[in-house]
């Protein structure tokens, strides 16, 4: 008992202190008040910063995680003229990363910024340990038809939207095959499970994503026909970050091949994914504060 009035005498002189501090410094007078009746459960809290500290921080600012597609012994597609698909991803998604910081709007990780082979899981999990707000995979696949070209954006489904990206989804799951026996594809079954895993919300911002890029695309950068697209990208299926899959363009064509190893092509598209990642961001308010 004794020892306990001590402890609430002490305690009073200390709070007084450190009031008579606070009111030549920032806290409001309602704080100052509160201290006069410290709680019991924390004799020894300071509850007189604290409040005035965390008013004034801002919030964090969206995290942007880039995934540049393949790396290391998976080259992903070769272009018709030997482009590795790996580098052009890599080179993209590193121009991306400059402007997306240079607005200050942005923090950006990426899931590799060296040639280096991240199986498909891994990826998901980067994005998912940086707790991103946007997860945006960045290719150059091929295709069968030599004669298609321009950049399209996939979203994860279940069931393909087309027998092209079918092909496409099966090919880019397939990338784990260079990871040795350790790492495998998803089998079919999984597969279809997948998109069962993805919140409602998730898969809202996602498609709110791919019709940003659509439509920051429009304009600046050739698109497919029927641009947004869907399938089972193992890549996609963070259940509460909603994810995209941009094929900026496709190593099979020669003309997008040739626009792809220009660096200043890159800086085009990838200015085109930056105003996209603005319009996402500018219509989902809730997600700025993280
Ligand atoms: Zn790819």
């Amino acid at each position: 008992m004794i020892e306990k009035t001590q402890g609430k005498r002490m305690l009073t002189r200390r709070m007084v202190m450190e009031g008579l501090a606070c009111l030549s410094t920032v806290a409001p007078l309602s704080v100052i008040a509160r201290t006069r009746h410290p709680s019991s459960h924390s004799p020894s809290a300071k509850p007189l910063q604290a409040p005035a500290v965390h008013r004034n921080a801002p919030p964090p600012k969206p995290l942007v995680m880039l995934d540049p597609g393949h790396g290391g012994k998976d080259p992903g597609a070769i272009g018709i003229s030997g482009t590795y698909e790996k580098h052009i991803a890599e080179a993209a998604a590193t121009e991306l990363r400059r402007q997306l910081l240079a607005s200050g709007q942005y923090r950006v990780a990426m899931t590799r910024s060296e040639d280096r082979f991240i199986p498909l899981e891994g990826r998901v999990e980067m994005a998912q340990q940086h707790q991103a707000h946007l997860f945006i995979s960045m290719h150059a696949d091929a295709l069968h038809d030599r004669d298609v070209r321009g950049a399209s954006v996939y979203t994860l489904a279940s069931g393909a939207s087309d027998a092209q990206t079918a092909a496409l989804a099966q090919r880019e799951n397939s990338a784990d095959r260079f990871g040795g026996p350790a790492f495998h594809g998803m089998s079919p079954d999984v597969q279809q499970i997948l998109s069962s895993l993805v919140s409602e919300e998730t898969r809202r911002g996602s498609a709110h994503m791919a019709s940003s890029v659509v439509g920051a695309f429009r304009s600046r950068i050739g698109l497919l026909t029927h641009p947004s697209r869907h399938a089972a990208f193992v890549v996609l299926k963070s259940a509460e970050i909603p994810s995209v899959l941009v094929e900026m363009g496709f190593m099979s064509n020669r003309l997008d091949e040739a626009a792809l190893r220009q660096a200043v092509h890159r800086t085009q598209v990838a200015s085109a994914m930056k105003t996209a990642v603005d319009r996402y961001f500018s219509t989902r308010p809730g997600v700025m504060t993280g």
